[in-house]
């Protein structure tokens, strides 16, 4: 998309240490560099792949880490990974825990579980003062109630890959939270959720991949990379009637603000 290649982009929410990505990692960051994506966010899931996202943050500039247990691995946290993930946090380009949450599309493993792993994570967050990459599949109610629980406490995050309607929206950005957008919003018969983008504020939404998953249209079912999240800023200044431009800015400088990054000529 040789139009995005001045804007200056964010995703925030790759996975780059899975495969097909993981095969060229360096190839996949420059492919990015090239389609004017000048950070991304590279998120672990269980304490191996959070060692290698922070690995990943090290070597390459303009790449960051999220580190934490996703709610499929909840069996995973216990106190000596809740240990290993603070001394993960304490490095210089660690942005964030997560992605961490609730994911009851499957009832494995079981709910209780899950739950308890949200919690110690956000206490994690809490002691580290990192923000929060939530992941929420067919688990809103519960989400937010664990959110609340923590009210007041200073924890500010995304709700990445945001499936809600838009009262649920509203909740989140009461609770201090944004949203975040994928490629969904570019596939047919996701009304919903264009509707929700719509209506919700650009000071309120943040723009991801969540590769190797969801490539947007015209790329549906192939892996996806970071290169991409331009599409989904193009979708969104379509959906919204904006400049592309000022999709790109304002996203990435909520992101900036959330995440705490660098501006990149600083980087
Ligand atoms: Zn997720
Ligand atoms: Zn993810």
């Amino acid at each position: 998309m040789d139009q995005t290649r001045d804007l200056d982009l964010i995703d925030t929410h790759a996975h780059l240490d899975m495969a097909p990505l993981s095969d060229d990692q360096q190839g996949a960051i420059l492919r990015a560099q090239e389609a004017g994506v000048s950070q991304i966010i590279t998120i672990g899931t269980d304490l191996e792949s959070s060692e290698s996202a922070a690995a990943l943050a090290s070597r390459f500039a303009g790449v960051f880490a999220a580190i934490g247990i996703h709610p499929h691995d909840a069996a995973l946290a216990d106190s000596v990974a809740l240990k290993r993930l603070e001394g993960l946090a304490s490095l210089q380009k660690v942005v964030a825990i997560g992605e961490i949450g609730l994911d009851f599309a499957k009832e494995y493993p079981p709910k209780s579980l899950q739950k308890e792993a949200f919690i110690s994570q956000l206490d994690l967050a809490k002691r580290t003062n990192l923000p929060i990459v939530i992941h929420d599949r067919s688990a809103h109610e519960e989400t937010l109630d664990v959110l609340a629980g923590f009210e007041g406490q200073g924890i500010g995050g995304v709700l990445h890959c945001f499936s809600g309607d838009i009262a649920m929206a509203e909740r989140v950005f009461e609770l201090g939270f944004f949203i975040s957008v994928t490629g969904i919003i570019t596939f047919p018969k996701t009304d919903a959720l264009k509707d929700v983008v719509r209506q919700t504020p650009l000071q309120n939404l943040l723009i991801e991949t969540d590769c190797p998953f969801l490539s947007p249209a015209p790329f549906r079912g192939r892996p996806n990379e970071p290169a991409r999240v331009g599409y989904i800023a193009r979708e969104i200044s379509r959906l919204k009637n904006m400049p592309l431009e000022e999709v790109a800015r304002c996203t990435s400088a909520n992101a900036r603000r959330l995440f705490r990054l660098p501006h990149p000529q600083d980087q």
